[in-house]
């Protein structure tokens, strides 16, 4: 498996952990071409179920995980879909993507 850069590979196999990850988006019938988003996690997966928020019964929006769509990578300046067009699985780790994309694949 070739990476464009360290980065991207140090920061995917760290997506559980808080931070920022490039995901793989799998193509499906409406998107014949994989995409990608970047995925910002405030807390780390293995303890995010006992955060209990001192804003709890407030309504206060707040973000434990969010994604963006995106097109370059974000530490080598790639095109990710040209680079990761036949390895895009590598990238891909349904369980990090979010629930929209989720249920369109
Ligand atoms: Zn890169």
């Amino acid at each position: 498996m070739r990476w464009c850069c360290n980065a991207i590979q140090q920061q995917f196999e760290a997506r559980k952990k808080r931070g920022i990850a490039v995901v793989a988006v799998p193509p499906n019938e409406l998107h014949p071409e994989p995409r990608f988003q970047l995925s910002l996690r405030s807390i780390d997966d293995e303890v995010v179920r006992k955060v209990q928020s001192p804003l709890a019964g407030e309504y206060v929006a707040q973000t434990l995980q969010t994604w963006a769509p995106i097109k370059y990578c974000p530490w080598c300046g790639v095109e990710l879909r040209r680079f990761y067009r036949k390895t895009w699985d590598a990238l891909y780790d349904e369980s990090e993507l979010s629930s929209l994309e989720r249920q369109a694949n």
